[in-house]
């Protein structure tokens, strides 16, 4: 099958390019600039411009940003899109994630039926529907578009210990809410991008079928072609941060208790794009609890040689489990429709850091 895979420079999409590769499909991956292409194609030397091929997309939250992106020869069949603005670096809430221009004459009901809002000013949500709407003008082969959105576009954080969450649940985070810190933008991003894609596809009844996965912290090897410790994606630094002893001195609180392993994850959005029964539908992909505490224990346990960079006594409380308890996950669907398995946290983390170390010493 031919993809288009969106944002192939990500730390979770490199990983979603190498499951489509080695299960025979054939993949053009968007990229921001020539030089990641290069260097993506550079670590892929076996496969051919029909196996692999690029397409630069500068920046997704530009409304006709995919319009070319989707055209190609052979046509698409499926698209998984990745790409998403994810760093807790925003210092500007409003431009980097939700964009509200001259809202004041606004209401919440305009707001997710009006496109000219939608487009006008929600960048993040640009970044979804925008993609949609080229699939639907330029893309009529496409059958399956996988998009990636978030355990946090499910997140009710006013329940704790005995919620279990599923693909029944939904953020109900407010606008108002979205400009609260960097965290909650970050949140409303997700919630509202995903809200705006199964709107999209309930009004414009396109010809294909759009699934949603929804991963909660994804931790795991990264790809060494494209990184440095400096640089690192945003889930592997509490991972990172352990290892070097920059947490050494308190382990940082572990906040959303549910991981998933990328190799896993990845591997989920390949099935749900393969698998007819899968069209329609929402997947929460979700490995296990972990706390931040039990990474740094798994770490000393592994990599004894490391002990002395990491928290210990009291300073590993912050990372631990509330002594309320946490909430639970259901991840049957993702089980009895993908037919996925998962990795264990320690399995993880120890290929983590054998990967940061690689990483570390080039
Ligand atoms: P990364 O930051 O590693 O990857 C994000 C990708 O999106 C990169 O390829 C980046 O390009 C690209 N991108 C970001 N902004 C733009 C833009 N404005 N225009 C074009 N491309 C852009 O993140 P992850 O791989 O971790 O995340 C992938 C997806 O998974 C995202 O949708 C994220 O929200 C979601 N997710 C991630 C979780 C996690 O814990 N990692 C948890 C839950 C959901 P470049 O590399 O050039 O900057």
């Amino acid at each position: 099958t031919r993809f288009l895979l969106t944002g192939g420079s990500g730390f979770l999409a490199a990983h979603v390019l190498d499951v489509l590769l080695e299960r025979g499909h054939s993949v053009v991956t968007t990229v921001r600039s020539v030089q990641k292409a290069e260097a993506i194609k550079e670590a892929h030397p076996t496969f051919g411009k029909d196996r692999l091929d690029f397409a630069i997309v500068e920046d997704i939250a530009q409304p006709d940003a995919f319009d070319q992106a989707v055209i190609s020869n052979p046509p698409f069949a499926a698209v998984i899109h990745t790409a998403s603005p994810f760093h807790f670096n925003a210092t500007d809430m409003k431009k980097d994630f939700l964009d509200p221009g001259n809202r004041s004459s606004t209401t919440r009901g305009e707001f997710w039926d009006s496109e000219r809002v939608l487009t006008e000013y929600y960048l993040a949500i640009i970044g979804t529907t925008g993609i949609l709407k080229a699939i639907q003008k330029n893309a009529p082969s496409v059958e399956r578009v996988v998009i990636t959105s978030s355990f946090l576009a499910m997140v009710d954080r006013s329940k704790n210990f005995g919620k279990i969450y599923s693909e029944a649940d939904w953020n109900p985070i407010t606008e108002a809410e979205a400009y609260d810190g960097q965290a909650s933008g970050y949140r409303a991003s997700k919630t509202f991008a995903e809200r705006a894609a199964w709107d999209f596809v309930k009004q414009e009844n396109p010809k294909f079928t759009l699934s949603v996965c929804n991963p909660p912290l994804v931790l795991g090897p990264i790809v060494h072609y494209l990184n440095s410790l400096s640089a690192l994606n945003t889930s592997n630094q509490r991972i990172r941060d352990l290892m070097t002893g920059a947490a050494k001195v308190s382990c940082p609180p572990t906040m959303n208790y549910f991981f998933v392993d990328v190799r896993d994850i990845a591997l989920a959005h390949v099935l749900v794009a393969e698998k007819s029964e899968a069209g329609g539908k929402r997947f929460f992909v979700v490995s296990g609890r972990f706390s931040n505490k039990e990474i740094a224990e798994i770490i000393g346990d592994a990599f004894p040689e490391l002990k002395e960079k990491l928290p210990s006594g009291e300073a590993l409380k912050p990372g631990d489990y509330p002594e309320e308890g946490t909430y639970d996950f259901d991840n049957s669907r993702s089980k009895s429709v993908l037919g996925l398995t998962y990795r264990s946290l320690r399995e993880t983390i120890v290929d983590t850091v054998k990967s940061l170390q690689a990483v570390e010493a080039r």
